[in-house]
């Protein structure tokens, strides 16, 4: 029996790029030289398996969300992630987005479970609103989260700030998903970066005080996570892996593990976040 672990790289943006607004797409290919063979891949799930398989990951989430104004990705995010993943759905987790200011969008939760979306994505930053919003005349941010809870799919939120042209990072502080966890206690709730890099304390504290949140470590750079992060081992058990790739400053999935792994954290917290809270939150990612 193999000890190799079943690596699940819970944070991967495989996104229709072609759906970009000009301004963004500019950023994303800005000190590129692969954005074109990028691009490419996007719609390829054979190309971005062979990606994983040469960077020893069994499992990735691969994440999208609704940016209409902003980024430029519509609803059509949603059958396009849940037809790349039909490829090979043990190994591709599509997340997948709603428009919370459009009509009835606690349904349209359930419909993006019928296509067969796994999780949600939501963007503060890039779709303008406060995680808490519901609170404050956004009724439908609320029907997001009740539904999701019903149906246990897990939503990932990005937390921390973001440099893409437009974007609004007054939503970037963590703060408010305390609301979500008082409200919402049965939804499985990811802070995606750990707020990086201004909120670390504040992401440490909500993982602690809601059960039911889990934080990915991806968009850190991973030689300074242990000083980003310095009580990593006290919510060992919370954490995903992640990287982010092919984000911004981004180097590689096999380059981020090599880092994280350099690192010599405990086997065992290890273990935990680059398997195990996987595995738990999601089933058990595939030998690969
Ligand atoms: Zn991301």
């Amino acid at each position: 029996m193999s000890d190799r672990l079943r690596i699940t790289d819970a944070h991967v943006h495989i996104q229709p790029w072609d759906q970009l607004k000009p301004a963004v797409r500019e950023r994303m290919a800005k000190g590129r030289e692969d954005f074109a063979t990028l691009e490419r891949m996007m719609g390829d799930p054979d190309e971005v398996l062979a990606r994983m398989d040469a960077a020893g990951v069994a499992r990735i989430g691969v994440i999208n969300y609704v940016s209409p104004t902003l980024m430029g990705f519509t609803e059509e995010v949603n059958p396009w992630v849940a037809e790349l993943a039909r490829a090979a759905p043990e190994r591709l987790i599509p997340f997948g987005g709603v428009d919370v200011r459009g009509p009835r969008p606690g349904e349209r939760v359930d419909r993006l479970q019928d296509l067969g979306v796994r999780a949600i994505k939501l963007h503060p930053p890039h779709q303008e609103f406060a995680a808490n919003a519901y609170r404050h005349g956004l009724p439908g941010l609320a029907e997001v989260y009740d539904r999701a809870q019903e149906l246990g799919l897990p939503v990932m939120v990005h937390t921390g700030t973001s440099i893409f042209p437009g974007a609004r990072n007054v939503y970037a502080d963590p703060l408010p998903l305390d609301d979500v966890g008082v409200d919402f206690p049965e939804l499985d709730l990811i802070l995606a970066h750990l707020g990086r890099p201004l909120w670390p304390d504040t992401s440490f504290f909500l993982l602690r005080r809601h059960a039911r949140f889990w934080g990915d470590v991806s968009g850190i750079p991973p030689r300074g996570l242990a000083r980003y992060f310095p009580r990593l081992a006290d919510v060992a058990d919370k954490l995903l892996w992640g990287t982010d790739w092919p984000g911004p400053m981004v180097p590689g999935m096999k380059e981020n593990l090599d880092d994280f792994r350099a690192l010599g954290l405990p086997a065992d917290v290890e273990r935990k976040l680059l398997q195990d809270n996987a595995d738990r939150l999601f089933g058990p990612a595939p030998e690969i």
